[in-house]
């Protein structure tokens, strides 16, 4: 699967590949070298109205389709990505530019694991019954949508394709995906992988960009929900698409999480956590641990060798086993995160270490930075409110519990937040204090199949990745039997 020459992708509609409405092209590119990879159709609403149209008719069987048979379905899925794992591995790898060690043990077994996970699940998919009156029976019926438009940005395509997927085909929902312009390949090849598993219409894909393929799809009258995972902008958009329509939509956004690190934290794990949380996939993370909140007492030490981690990683070719950070997703990006730096410098902060562009010649056609450290960060700067997405992390010193907690909430976001310390009471006050969809204590960064995922505040809302995902996939239908001879209802 790997890409040897640039190959040329349709769109995926009606179990096919389709030729595009129009003849515009996307180039997609290897973000570290520059290669072009493939060449995707720059989608329309005429490419958009043929998918959800194929989406529209399928639901007709696959709505009414056996729990059995889909979990059947979904643990063939999650076999076949299996088989092919590090294939997927290394095209995740080459069209974001993220580390191979990443992408073959995070994106592509937490892909497989979702779909399993909600294969389970589903047949938990239930209603219930009550006694409302002795004259008449009650019970709910939990059913489909109907086509749901999910929308997925480029840091985690296949994954966070999966998260929207794996629950929306689990509840008997049909889906058109479209994926990120500059990362459309894996979830491409998905639908190839599972042309013959899946009823023509199912799952369908149409690539493009977002104004001119995302909007038409989010605001498509046939579309039942919008499932969205993107920027904050974007998300505001969405809502309001969904909106003309009535249709609900979920929408996981940005982020600017804090990790806080208490005076008896286990300095060496807290190091490696703070490090791992920013420097996951370059920093290019919704959830980036990218203000760290460090106690005074121990900032010091804790500095120190957090510098010396971080300028330790070993920055390059993401396809090498050793690489720790590849490159940005592009030049673009790539400047947007060095103004950031500068930015940081002018507002004042201490750049410690990182922050430049890596020496050897043969990285620079790609988009590589050796991550950034800042101290002395005030957490009213815009390093520390805005999110960079990239590897910036800032550091605030801190002293007095209340107000560092109230400095930790003190930003639009609240995706998620880490807690390192020792004291099981502290971690427990702290997590109930911050503002955040997922705190982790003495680890971070981990999102597994059965835990729910999502935002407080403008991180969005609605919650992936686990059992009441199901419920943004269903509604419920309310029945009433009168069981008596006597007339009920009525006036
Ligand atoms: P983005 O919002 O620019 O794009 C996301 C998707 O939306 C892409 O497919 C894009 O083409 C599409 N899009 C853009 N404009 C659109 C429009 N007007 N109508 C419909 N669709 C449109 O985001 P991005 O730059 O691809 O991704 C980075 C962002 O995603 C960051 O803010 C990051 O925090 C966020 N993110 C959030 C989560 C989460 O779970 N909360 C996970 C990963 C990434």
């Amino acid at each position: 699967m790997t890409v040897a020459a640039p190959r040329e992708y349709g769109h995926f509609i009606d179990g096919s590949w389709r030729e595009p409405a129009s003849a515009a092209r996307i180039d997609v590119v290897n973000p570290a070298t520059g290669e072009l990879l493939a060449r995707v159709p720059a989608g329309d609403s005429s490419d958009v109205d043929a998918a959800v149209d194929a989406a529209g008719k399928a639901f007709g069987k696959w709505g009414r389709s056996s729990p059995g048979e889909r979990q059947r379905v979904l643990l063939e899925i999650a076999a076949r990505i299996e088989r092919r794992a590090i294939d997927f591995a290394l095209l995740e790898t080459q069209n974001v530019g993220k580390p191979i060690r990443e992408t073959r043990s995070i994106d592509i077994p937490a892909t497989i694991d979702h779909f399993r996970y909600f294969a389970g699940v589903l047949r938990h998919i239930q209603g219930h019954t009550q006694t409302i009156s002795p004259s008449m029976l009650h019970f709910t019926l939990r059913e489909p949508l109907g086509p749901i438009a999910a929308i997925v940005p480029w840091n985690y395509p296949l994954l966070l394709a999966a998260w929207k997927l794996a629950p929306a085909l689990a509840a008997g929902n049909t889906v058109v995906l479209k994926p990120a312009e500059q990362t459309p390949l894996t979830v491409l090849e998905l639908a190839a992988e599972l042309a013959d598993l899946l009823p023509p219409g199912v799952f369908n894909v149409v690539t493009g960009y977002g104004p001119d393929a995302g909007a038409p799809l989010a605001r498509h009258r046939g579309i039942r929900k919008v499932a969205f995972t993107g920027e904050t902008a974007t998300g505001r958009l969405i809502l309001q698409y969904a909106a003309e329509n009535i249709v609900p939509a979920t929408v996981e956004l940005g982020g600017k999480s804090p990790q806080i690190v208490f005076p008896d934290a286990d300095i060496d794990r807290a190091v490696e956590g703070a490090v791992n949380g920013i420097c996951q996939c370059q920093g290019e993370v919704c959830f980036a641990g990218s203000r760290l909140f460090l106690h005074r007492d121990v900032h010091d030490v804790f500095l120190e060798k957090l510098a010396a981690k971080m300028s330790g990683l070993a920055v390059g070719d993401p396809t090498k086993e050793e690489t720790q950070v590849g490159s940005l997703i592009s030049r673009e990006q790539l400047d947007r995160v060095v103004s950031y730096i500068e930015t940081g410098k002018k507002e004042g902060a201490r750049l410690v270490c990182g922050g430049t562009r890596p020496d050897d010649p043969s990285l620079a056609r790609g988009s590589f930075l050796t991550p950034a450290l800042f101290d002395g960060v005030r957490n009213g700067m815009r390093i520390a409110q805005e999110e960079i997405f990239g590897p910036v992390l800032s550091v605030i010193p801190w002293s007095d519990v209340d107000a560092m907690i109230a400095e930790a909430n003190g930003v639009a976001y609240g995706l998620a937040a880490g807690v390192w310390t020792r004291d099981l009471s502290a971690a427990v006050r702290t997590a109930k204090a911050l503002q955040a969809g997922t705190v982790w204590v003495n680890m971070y960064g981990y999102v597994g199949a059965g835990g729910p995922f999502g935002g407080y505040k403008e991180s969005g809302f609605g919650r992936e990745t686990a059992f009441e995902t199901l419920s943004h996939y269903t509604q419920t239908k309310s029945v009433y039997i009168g069981t008596s001879e006597k007339k009920t209802g009525g006036r």
